[in-house]
């Protein structure tokens, strides 16, 4: 990651049993990507599943992730 906010939140969690999600994706990329957790609206047959997103900024402080 450009930053270190990430582990200096999760530290931070450590104390509430609480981490950030980060995901392990099979790229080029060389991190960890940061995961926003998301949810299905309407669930049921046929409906598009829910998609996960990939932050490419940090959410704390702003800085380009690389890739
Ligand atoms: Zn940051």
């Amino acid at each position: 990651m450009a930053c270190t906010c990430v582990e200096t939140v999760n530290e931070k969690l450590k104390e509430r049993n609480t981490r950030l999600t980060q995901a392990i994706v099979f790229s080029p990329r060389k991190d960890d990507c940061l995961m926003l957790v998301t949810e299905q609206i309407e669930t049921g047959r046929g409906k598009p599943k829910a998609v996960a997103m990939f932050l490419t900024y940090c959410p704390f402080c702003g800085v380009a992730y690389d890739g």
